[in-house]
């Protein structure tokens, strides 16, 4: 390994960024390593606001990154929880076709999760009912996954952020990467209300949902853009009838990158039905008027205009429903899919929401559904950082780090 190790910047210190810093100073203890935080605190976005599942790789294309890294990455996630004291929910997963048309489609993510090397096995009608008595009582059979968990990700990077911190690794916050010198290898960035410059031998783009904003500065990524998709939650009524002690997933789409609405016996406590998959006006536009982007808002909306006409693989009955799952009733009328029996008043607002940051291809016009990782001779860029990737993180940084042009 050369000098390139000397001054690491590591941009965003979400999981990505945080396990990529870790397994860095694991294995270079002396090289100085800066994580560059625009927030005054970790977890302000995904890492902070996603469901906490710990995934065991049954959806993902054999081939795809995903797939790699998301079994092992669960399984190093779940040892660091054990070291660090941190409550793991071992409470497994069911999926079941909520639409008896889709009932084949239980064969093909068995036989997918298998070659991914998932623990899984298809259940009889009784076995599902004894998992989730209130699930549809309609259903002959469901998918089982043992091994998928659920923790507070909170937790997992507050652990993380103070071992970072024990071991040496500078993280500065309110610090926001703003330009970079090719030439002299200097980035620009501001801290607070000033600005600093320092000279870096290698950058690693961990920024999340601004990745691409990021990889722009450094010259690549011109064809890809980040489009933003709201992930909303409901939670459960305590005084409803229904008590759940696993998770209950429905059958995906696999034409989208996203799994769909599902229920959670939550690590805070609640049992949570979510989330959407709504397109959101701007990349931090959590609360409906703030941080509207209107230029990405444009592109975003037109490019879903245009798959709208094209409707290739059902995307226009798809998109309108999950735009409108905004919407009470209809986020309603989804979930009754798999819990027939739920009133409406059974759900409850949350106040979770967490922002995708998901990646479209403007040349092939489709959403990306794998992790993407982008290499330069002085820097590495994480893009599409979506689920799985804080199950995965671990073993993710692992094969970012390997795959970099930082070992020679
Ligand atoms: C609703 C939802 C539910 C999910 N559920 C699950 C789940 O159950 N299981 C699972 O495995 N995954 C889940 N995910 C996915 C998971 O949360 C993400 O894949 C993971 O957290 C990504 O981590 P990250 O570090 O890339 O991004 P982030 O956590 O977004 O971190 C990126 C950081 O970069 C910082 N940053 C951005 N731009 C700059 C800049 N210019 N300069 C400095 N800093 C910058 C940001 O402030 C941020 O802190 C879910 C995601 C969502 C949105």
């Amino acid at each position: 390994m050369q000098n390139k190790i000397n001054d690491i910047f590591i941009v965003g210190a979400g999981m990505v960024g945080l396990c990529v810093a870790h397994q860095l100073k694991s294995k270079y203890p002396k090289n100085k390593i800066v994580l560059l935080e625009k927030e005054k605190d970790i977890g302000m976005h995904s890492s902070g606001r996603n469901s906490g599942v710990i995934h065991a790789g049954i959806y993902y294309e054999p081939d795809s990154i995903k797939a790699k890294v998301c079994i092992n990455g669960g399984k190093r996630l779940k040892k660091f929880c054990r070291d660090e004291d941190i409550e793991i929910n071992e409470c497994g997963k069911v999926i079941v076709a909520q639409d008896p048309k889709l009932d084949s489609q239980l064969d093909f993510l068995f036989e997918r999760g298998k070659k991914n090397g998932a623990n899984i096995e298809i259940i009889s009608q009784k076995k599902f009912r004894n998992l989730v008595p209130f699930g549809d009582g309609s259903a002959k059979r469901a998918l089982w996954s043992p091994a998928t968990s659920v923790i507070n990700p909170k937790q997992v990077i507050d652990k993380l952020k103070a071992k970072l911190i024990s071991m040496g690794v500078e993280i500065i916050f309110n610090s926001q990467i703003e330009a970079v010198n090719l030439i002299t290898n200097v980035i620009t960035f501001r801290v607070n209300h000033e600005s600093r410059k320092a000279n870096f031998s290698f950058l690693f783009n961990c920024a999340g949902l601004y990745a691409d904003k990021v990889a722009k500065l450094f010259g690549i990524a011109e064809n890809l853009l980040i489009f933003p998709f709201k992930g909303i939650y409901w939670n459960l009524n305590p005084d409803s009838d229904f008590v759940f002690n696993t998770n209950l997933y429905p059958v995906p789409d696999l034409n989208v990158p996203f799994l769909g609405v599902h229920v959670t016996p939550s690590y805070d406590g609640n049992v949570s039905l979510g989330p959407t998959a709504i397109p959101s006006l701007g990349r931090e536009n959590y609360k409906g008027y703030e941080k509207i982007e209107t230029v990405n808002s444009f592109k975003f909306f037109f490019t879903l205009a245009k798959q709208f006409v094209k409707n290739e693989n059902g995307f226009r009955k798809y998109s309108l429903e999950q735009a409108l799952h905004g919407i009470k009733p209809l986020f309603y009328k989804s979930a009754k899919k798999l819990i027939p029996d739920l009133k409406i008043n059974d759900l409850i607002p949350s106040n979770k929401i967490g922002i995708r940051p998901q990646l479209y291809d403007i040349k092939k016009e489709s959403l990306i559904k794998d992790f993407v990782i982008k290499n330069t001779s002085n820097s590495t860029h994480i893009l599409n950082a979506i689920s799985p990737a804080f199950t995965a993180s671990f073993e993710f940084a692992d094969l970012i780090i390997n795959q970099s042009s930082i070992i020679d």
